[in-house]
């Protein structure tokens, strides 16, 4: 018998899991009575519970997916309906009503004259679509040289090996290489990181924008088919653009006839305060990929969304897009992504959002008075707090420093004291916040105080 067997500590959940699930993203070494894993079993509204019965305030909307909190019977209710009615039909040749319904809903609800809606399972495969049809477009308008995609350095956009060749993050993918040929990468908008713009944070615009240019021109505008953003780029720490980088990166994909593709598989449905980010960002892209809060979690799916520039030539007699996926459009799903977004809308979850934003920032702002507090930066319900050694020099920590904050600590120290949120080390250390869009000042001071206590631990071990 293993220790995890003999042990009475664990709940059942605990030990199934320490003993055969693969968990992701996670370090599966040592998870026994004294370190087990974690195992939420109920939630309602912004708060979880856990199978020890304690009650956690859900900082991270589970991971920026449940835009309308936990427990809405209303959409369980009509994701069960669908199943009992039609549990599961493809998107192959096919629709159902409820794929054809939230196609025509998210084409009105997007900028421009995104109007063609592509289903996925997630954002991964999304992105992992916007590159393929990037690269088919082009073939298909007499350029079939164009195929590269340029994205931001930190920058991630899912684990397909696609989607990982167009991630910003060597350590993740290290191990994993040889990706897909074809991704570069360009600086990012960190004005925290980029101190000469201190007090400039337009130019710091201007300049990464220029460096969009000078990758295409330098690989050769013949050979660049998109240019992948997020409207706040989520790894590195909820990074902000400024206003004139985004006009600017529009102008430059026009001039040399690249796709620009907003990555929005987070700052989508809400997180913002619109249904998509872009529009608040003054841009309309070619392409937009999204999934999490589509559904606020009451089932999986991701998307697609294409102008008509890019269909037009896929509408030519005999083209086809030989791509897809079997969840791609579930009829659950988008059962529960219409009555999410008739929720939302009815619940006005974006201007709630809109209302509210600064005061959860001015909230989080307060925690600038602890030693280890460098920045506190984002925008609507998507907030970084950047955890630095020397407050004077922004000196960041060294690997044994992360190691025991952001992997050793901060992750069960939060938890421990009632907060679920994600300490982070891709990027420079933060703490990110993005609870669902119900909270309200309330959680916002429940955040601010359990962070204060805990990071004023974690000093301690710096
Ligand atoms: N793109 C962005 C910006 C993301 O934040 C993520 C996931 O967090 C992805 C893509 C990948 O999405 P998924 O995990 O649904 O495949």
């Amino acid at each position: 018998m293993t220790a995890l067997e003999q042990s009475t500590a664990l709940s059942p959940a605990a030990a199934a899991a320490g003993k055969h699930l693969w968990m992701h993203f996670a370090r599966m070494h040592g998870r026994d009575e004294q370190n087990p894993i974690p195992v939420i079993t109920r939630g309602e509204g912004v708060y979880l519970w856990d199978d020890r019965g304690r009650r956690i305030l859900d900082g991270l909307a589970g991971l920026f997916v449940v835009q309308a909190g936990h427990g809405r019977r209303e959409l369980a209710e009509v994701a069960a309906k669908q199943a009992a009615e039609l549990a599961y039909f493809p998107v192959w040749g096919y629709t159902t009503p409820p794929a054809a319904e939230l196609a025509e809903r998210l084409a009105h609800l997007a900028p421009g004259d995104l109007n063609r809606v592509f289903f996925t399972s997630g954002g991964g495969e999304a992105i992992e679509s916007a590159w393929k049809v990037a690269k088919q477009y082009f073939k298909l308008r007499g350029k079939p040289l164009k195929h590269k995609v340029i994205s931001r350095m930190t920058a991630y956009h899912g684990t397909p090996h696609g989607a990982m060749a167009i991630t910003g993050l060597p350590m993740m993918k290290k191990d994993f290489e040889p990706l897909a040929p074809g991704g570069f990468r360009v600086p990012n908008t960190n004005l925290y990181r980029h101190p000469e713009f201190d007090g400039d944070p337009e130019a710091l615009g201007r300049w990464a924008a220029d460096r969009v240019e000078e990758a295409i021109l330098f690989e050769g505008a013949d050979t660049v088919a998109a240019v992948v953003l997020e409207p706040v780029q989520n790894s590195g720490g909820c990074l902000t653009a400024p206003n004139s980088y985004f006009a600017r990166v529009r102008e430059i994909c026009d001039k040399h006839d690249v796709l620009m593709v907003s990555d929005e598989v987070i700052n989508a449905f809400g997180r913002h305060g619109h249904t998509f980010a872009c529009e608040k960002f003054g841009y309309v892209p070619d392409l937009i990929t999204c999934a999490k809060g589509m559904t606020s979690g009451y089932g999986p799916l991701g998307a697609m969304i294409a102008s008509e520039k890019v269909i037009e030539p896929f509408l030519a007699p005999g083209v086809t897009f030989p791509h897809g996926y079997t969840w791609g459009g579930h009829p659950v799903s988008a059962a529960a992504a219409l009555a999410n977004l008739d929720l939302m809308e009815r619940e006005g979850l974006n201007q709630r959002v809109l209302a509210n934003q600064d005061a959860f920032g001015d909230t989080l702002r307060k925690l600038l008075d602890l030693p280890i507090v460098g920045d506190v930066r984002g925008d609507g319900y998507f907030w970084a707090i950047e955890l630095v050694k020397d407050k004077d020099t922004r000196e960041t920590f060294g690997p044994d420093e992360r190691e025991r904050l952001v992997k050793q600590f901060l992750p069960g120290a939060l938890f421990d004291n009632g907060l679920y949120c994600r300490p982070d080390d891709r990027g420079d250390v933060v703490v990110q916040l993005a609870p669902p869009l119900t909270a309200g000042q309330t959680e916002f001071d429940a955040m601010e105080q359990i962070l204060r206590g805990t990071l004023e631990e974690a000093w301690k071990l710096v």
